[in-house]
């Protein structure tokens, strides 16, 4: 199994399978799911704390495994919010990259890591 021949409904039915069976749906409030996926993406975030960009990317190859770990629990609970929620990730997503296309335009926003308002102003 991998990216290329798991689609995320898949994965979906994988994480509500593994809540499931633990009896751990009581739990996945919007409230607790979201605390946790932001503890995972700190947890991410850790790893990388107080380094550089250069040694942030050393990181990556010397920690391969913590990082894919953490990676893995940010996008445990995305799919547990979606379950929870009902939320269609692939919409979602594609809305929101549509929407991000709008405010990041590329012949504006290529190359620049500038915040969109810096277009309109
Ligand atoms: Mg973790």
């Amino acid at each position: 199994m991998n990216d290329n021949n798991v689609t995320l409904q898949q994965l979906k039915s994988r994480m509500a399978e593994f809540v499931h069976a633990r009896d751990w749906e009581q739990f996945h409030s919007p409230k607790n799911i979201s605390m946790a996926l932001a503890v995972e993406a700190s947890e991410l975030m850790e790893l990388f704390q107080w380094a550089d960009t250069q040694e942030s990317q050393e990181i990556v190859r010397i920690e391969r495994e913590k990082v894919e770990q953490e990676l893995a629990d940010v996008l445990a609970y995305t799919l547990s919010f979606a379950n929870a929620c009902d939320i269609d990730l692939t919409g979602a997503f594609m809305r929101k990259l549509a929407l991000n296309a709008a405010k990041y335009p590329v012949e504006k926003a290529k190359g620049k890591s500038d915040k969109y308002h810096s277009y309109t102003e």
